[in-house]
């Protein structure tokens, strides 16, 4: 029986003289004043036992790991329908890259990049003001966290809406190829704040148990999504969850996991656990640093791996 308190804490230990490492997401002004010593784990088993370590309890800017939410929610209103809109491929690119959208005539490479994000975020939108599919965003992720105190952090939401203009760009882009139905501002004002959404590793690793559970909330009981769309949810953040690092994550670590540049990731061991990591400093991919550095000792030392042992 592996012994996952003293896992979870091993890793913390091990890792905790390389606090700070990597560098902070100054392109976002409001996330280049978050302290980069910071560093907590939260792993949470199918079985509802939480094990943490550090600052786990911690609220950061979840920033791409809401795609994960976003997704499930569009994939819960149109479909199959949203995989005429974006792809299922690894990018290859980096996170907000332009040029393979031009090439690929407005229609995103997947749904984590900011392209595909953007799209998925268009169809959340879908007969709602702004506001709505905002709220609608914040009480499925309250839902499936089950802690109604999870908030949006609008400071870190006006920061990316005065300084966003990559994903102006890419929006706009999008519209000029009939990928987006809703004015670009509407559309990106629902991506900045579900970007914004604030959320600790304990919280986080909560939240993401329908996807370690065959798509119930394996505490309540309740179905989130069916089995095959959470497989399928954990494929797509395998493939493309980290961006142009999403090999080098799958070799590394071998789990579903999807990143943020807050310095979170949420990865998923499928019928074990769902595990949230945070550290804010950032590799060259934009994925936390120690955040992976400690995933991978956590699957080396759990055995846990969606590839076998
Ligand atoms: N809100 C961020 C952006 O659009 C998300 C990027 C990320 O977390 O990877 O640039």
């Amino acid at each position: 029986m592996t012994d996952l308190k003293s896992i979870v804490d091993s890793v913390y230990h091990d890792l905790s003289d390389r606090i700070g490492e990597g560098k902070l997401a100054d392109y976002i002004p409001e996330l280049a004043t978050v302290d980069p010593k910071q560093f907590g784990i939260a792993l949470v088993t199918t079985d509802g036992k939480l094990y943490s370590a550090g600052d786990a309890e911690t609220a950061f800017s979840i920033q791409s790991i809401s795609k994960v939410f976003t997704l499930t929610l569009a994939l819960g209103k149109i479909g199959d329908g949203l995989w005429k809109r974006v792809g299922r491929e690894p990018s290859g690119n980096a996170f907000n890259s332009i040029v393979q959208l031009e090439q690929e005539k407005g229609k995103p490479r997947n749904p984590f990049i900011n392209a595909g994000a953007i799209a998925v975020a268009d169809v959340v939108l879908a007969g709602h003001a702004p506001k709505e599919a905002i709220g609608e965003i914040v009480q499925f992720i309250r839902q499936l966290a089950d802690d109604d105190t999870i908030a949006i952090d609008h400071n870190v939401a006006r920061s990316e809406t005065n300084t966003g203009y990559r994903n102006v760009a890419l929006a706009n882009f999008m519209r000029s190829f009939s990928n987006l139905n809703h004015p670009a501002e509407h559309v990106l004002g629902v991506y900045f704040h579900h970007c914004a959404v604030a959320m600790s590793c304990h919280q986080l690793a909560h939240a993401g148990l329908y996807l370690a559970s065959g798509g119930r909330n394996p505490l309540s009981g309740g179905s989130v999504v069916s089995p095959s769309r959470a497989r399928r949810i954990n494929a797509l953040m395998l493939m493309c969850g980290h961006y142009d690092g999403s090999g080098d994550f799958a070799y590394r670590v071998g789990l579903p996991g999807k990143s943020g540049v807050g310095g979170g990731i949420l990865a998923i061991a499928p019928d074990k656990a769902s595990i949230a990591v945070w550290s804010p400093g950032l590799n060259e991919n934009g994925n936390s640093q120690l955040g992976s550095a400690a995933l991978e000792l956590l699957a080396q030392r759990t055995g846990w791996s969606v590839f076998g042992q």
